[in-house]
């Protein structure tokens, strides 16, 4: 390969920017290719890179006890540009990291658009990269354009799969009563750059409740296309009428939990239900509906939601949606790099890849950019400890299923966030400073620590670092 020739990214989202980050932080000439806003998707609304098309959340942003908030520890310890980014551009959210949406992706833009050895084509690349470009990174997506998608498809045999992920409607902050709904994060958790109190809550009593259930129930919702009637659900994002339809109480064990609140307007009185709205943007003027993803019809979403106190005369900068999602079956697919077996100049990364979510997509193109970049060099990268989340990711997606699937049965590979389940188990269940037998929280807790300490110390490793403890929190 010559040195000269760049490497091309397709896709400037967020696994597309990462990925063109880290190779030109590697010193290498990147081409980044976004089609917007020559050509939108069904959920994008900006031109901005790593634009984000739903929630404003990159959700836990504890390294110790949850995986997401270590993989966010291990893309800053990688000089990842999207953690930067989000990082600079937190709004508060209790336990979670949240951003400015618009801060965050004009930052990201800034950032490659400044770098000297990155250039930024506007255009789709429409069908197969052509043949002359010798390494490239496909990082477009859930969404990705229907020629290249076709492209890929011709090329691997393989059917992508398709299934929803659904949108939540935001509001605009002085059209809530506040004299009903009121400010307070569950248990008064306060995050980084939270207060405790950064979640605007509205209480619905038993029949209000049982009255919003039958709504979502009843309400008139988008109906299927033929192709989309067999589609599963993620069920990380299930749409709320969906859970309603499972059982009346679906939805007060979940977004509409009522644990860890209380009503300051009446305080002696427990709600039934809370639903949660959390900052969507720096100015603190919109707020989002908190997994009230949704596939009903707009003019029913106004007239449901209004009936939740707090929001009877709510205003909605933008209502819930439906989209589609298109991935590989990446386990037979890609290699350890994440190369295509059939086409090696071809990597993948990002949601395409069948991983899920914000963080793992950006994880994915940081990866993805450094493999790149080293096979540009001619070296290669010593395999990622699978004890680490990115590890454990990566290997997840190009080897670490199980694939389960029948003949004539959808197959079983599906998109998933990081999760504890994907590391290797320990080799001993951590014990009590006195050497007893922990039970129930305590030990789920002391696993948990056990992982991530295992993780950050692996991680170190890898890095070459010396072995000394790290702080537990960002770094
Ligand atoms: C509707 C919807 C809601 C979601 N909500 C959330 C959420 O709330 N939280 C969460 O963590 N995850 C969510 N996801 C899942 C996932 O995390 C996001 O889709 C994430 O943006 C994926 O990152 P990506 O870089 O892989 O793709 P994207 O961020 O979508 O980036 C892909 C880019 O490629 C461009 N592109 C596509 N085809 C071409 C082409 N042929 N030529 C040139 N450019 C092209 C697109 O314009 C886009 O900019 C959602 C997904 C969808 C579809």
């Amino acid at each position: 390969m010559s040195g000269s020739n760049p490497i091309h990214v397709v896709g400037g989202g967020l696994a597309g920017s990462e990925a063109a980050w880290q190779i030109a932080e590697a010193g290498l000439p990147v081409v980044l290719h976004e089609m917007r806003p020559l050509r939108g998707t069904e959920a994008h609304q900006t031109d901005g890179l790593a634009e984000l098309v739903c929630s404003n959340s990159f959700r836990s942003d504890d390294p110790q006890l949850n995986a997401v908030g270590l993989l966010h520890q291990e893309m800053r310890r990688l000089g990842s540009l999207i953690m930067r980014c989000a990082d600079a551009n937190q709004v508060p959210a209790g336990g979670a990291l949240a951003v400015d949406r618009e801060g965050f992706s004009q930052a990201v833009t800034a950032a490659l658009e400044a770098h000297p050895t990155v250039t930024i084509a506007r255009e789709e690349i429409d069908g197969l990269p052509p043949a002359a470009w010798d390494s490239v990174i496909v990082a477009t997506g859930p969404l990705t354009a229907p020629g290249l998608a076709e492209g890929i498809r011709g090329l691997t045999g393989a059917e992508s799969l398709a299934f929803f992920d659904a949108i939540a409607p935001i509001v605009h902050r002085d059209s809530i009563d506040m004299g009903k709904a009121w400010f307070q994060s569950r248990y008064d958790k306060a995050g980084p750059g939270g207060t405790g109190a950064d979640y605007i809550n509205c209480p619905l009593d038993r029949e209000q409740y049982a009255a919003f259930i039958t709504a979502l129930v009843e309400g008139d919702k988008t109906s299927f296309k033929e192709w989309e009637a067999s589609t599963p659900y993620f069920d990380g994002c299930l749409p709320i009428e969906v859970m309603a339809e499972r059982g009346p109480e679906t939805l007060r064990h979940g977004p509409m939990k009522p644990f860890g609140l209380t009503n300051p307007h009446n305080p002696t009185v427990k709600a039934y239900a809370i639903v949660q709205l959390r900052q969507d943007n720096a100015l603190g003027t919109l707020y989002n509906m908190v997994g009230f993803q949704t596939k009903l019809r707009h003019a029913e979403q106004v007239r449901i939601f209004r009936t939740i106190p707090g929001l009877e005369n709510a205003e909605f900068a933008r209502l819930g949606g439906l989209h589609r999602n298109t991935y590989l079956d990446s386990p037979r697919l890609l290699d350890a790099t994440l190369r295509l077996k059939a086409e090696p100049r071809l990597r993948f990364a990002g949601q395409i890849t069948g991983c899920e979510g914000y963080v793992e997509s950006a994880a994915i193109g940081l990866m993805a950019g450094r493999f790149a970049a080293v096979e540009r060099e001619g070296r290669s990268l010593e395999p990622l400890p699978v004890t680490t989340a990115l590890g454990a990711l990566i290997g997840h997606i190009t080897g670490g299923h199980v694939s389960a699937e029948e003949e004539g049965t959808p197959r079983s590979f599906q998109p998933m966030n990081v999760n504890f389940g994907l590391f290797p188990p320990l080799d001993r269940a951590p014990k009590a400073p006195d050497g007893k037998r922990l039970r129930g929280t305590e030990k789920a807790q002391a696993k948990k620590r056990a992982l991530t300490d295992r993780a950050r110390a692996a991680l170190g490793e890898w890095l070459g670092e010396e072995p000394a403890p790290l702080p537990a929190a960002a770094e």
